[in-house]
């Protein structure tokens, strides 16, 4: 019998009563709570035979509990985002204005506890041999701190799920891979005195550019000195450079540190066509992490959870998420998009300009080649020097 990737279905989030409230509320559109999001990427992956057994089991989402959330966060905050529909400004003035990234809005709460049940569920899942491995695509919140939300991410699901792992195996080694495009900043710091959880994140980092943290010299405290990795890239990296700071960096540290369980994060914003960000990936680069991820987990006979995180171009989001997905659960992508896809993506406005899976490879231009290739030996040579001794490596 084949053992499945688990899926967790959006139906329930999207039958949140008051759900339409979203598409009314002021601030930046956020394809995160944007139904068009959902819908988009549940569409490619139910067209393209992906939610079909045996290889893939479509579970359902639940709310996490309050004692599960409250694993990482402060109970006062949780609590007042439950009971934020009778008191908007109390939660406003704890726990810092509303922002166009995390405005107020009623079931926040229940948005949210929904993305974090599906993680909890994916790890457990795994964690217990139900499922090979899981794609939680609604989750990834890494920036919701313990009792402050900040970078459209209010209860952070990474964390939460990661607690509850612990809980169920309290000698487990996990490596958090944050390949999003923004640092993963609140899990790096639920984790950053811990030596059994190795947090390495991947991300853009340039003048005032979200969340403003995660250089080189963050690299965890006390016990868990070394265990927070961050390798920061500048803007316009592209293909090329990008996979040489992955291979020289995260390879040797994953190989070195032998986790249990692979949690990965794996925001669609550094693709090159994320109108919020300024890295230059190809589906290409995610075609190539997916495979050595999956590989690396192989080899290492260890677990494997990824959950959605960012991206703010629909159309990308479905197609990454949709190769990710693939081929975690070892199955054949038809050679195009479905064209009831493409028609669905114009009926909602966006526009689908490549119906393959791979995109036009992207060049630097030459000015920036050398400025780019500098930076990133610079975070290479850094992190050889400040983290690698402590693993061992040379
Ligand atoms: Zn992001």
């Amino acid at each position: 019998m084949v053992q499945p990737t688990a899926l967790y279905s959006p139906d329930a989030i999207l039958a949140i009563e008051g759900m339409d409230e979203i598409e009314r509320m002021e601030g930046a559109p956020n394809p995160f709570w944007n139904p068009t999001r959902f819908e988009v990427t549940w569409g490619l992956v139910a067209m393209t035979g992906l939610t079909s057994p045996p290889h893939v089991q479509v579970e359902p989402m639940r709310r996490a509990t309050r004692d599960e959330l409250t694993l990482f966060h402060d109970p006062s905050y949780v609590e007042t985002l439950e009971l934020f529909g009778n008191m908007g400004n109390a939660f406003s003035k704890r726990f810092g204005p509303p922002s166009p990234e995390c405005p107020v809005f009623t079931i926040m709460h229940e948005y949210e506890a929904y993305t974090v049940g599906a993680t909890i569920d994916a790890v457990v899942g795994v964690a217990e041999g139900r499922f090979k491995n899981a794609f939680s695509f609604f989750g990834g919140f890494h920036h919701a701190l313990e009792s402050k939300a900040a970078g459209f991410c209010y209860l952070n699901d990474c964390v939460v799920s990661l607690k509850v792992l612990k809980q169920l195996r309290p000698d487990v080694r996990i490596l958090y891979l944050d390949t999003d495009v923004h640092h993963g900043d609140g899990t790096q710091a639920a984790f950053y005195d811990d030596p059994n959880v190795l947090t390495i994140s991947i991300h853009e980092k340039s003048m005032g550019f979200f969340p403003m943290t995660g250089g080189i010299e963050e690299i965890g405290t006390g016990p868990g000195k070394g265990y927070s990795v961050n390798i920061p890239l500048p803007p316009l990296t592209d293909d090329v450079e990008y996979w040489r700071a992955f291979e020289e960096i995260v390879i040797p540290l994953w190989e070195a540190y032998q986790p249990d369980f692979v949690f990965w994060e794996v925001g669609a914003d550094a693709h090159m066509n994320d109108p919020l960000a300024d890295l230059m990936l190809t589906l290409d680069t995610y075609q190539r992490l997916s495979r050595t991820v999956r590989e690396m987990v192989h080899l290492g006979k260890q677990n494997l959870v990824a959950v959605g995180g960012g991206g703010y171009d629909p159309v990308t989001v479905a197609r990454v998420w949709s190769l990710v997905l693939a081929d975690m659960a070892g199955v054949c992508l038809p050679p195009t998009v479905p064209l009831e896809w493409a028609e669905m993506c114009e009926r909602l406005g966006l526009k689908v300009t490549r119906v393959g899976w791979t995109d036009r490879p992207h060049r630097i231009e030459v000015e920036n080649v050398s400025k780019i290739r500098n930076a990133v030996d610079r975070t290479i040579k850094g992190l050889k020097e400040l983290v690698f001794p402590i693993h061992g490596l040379t």
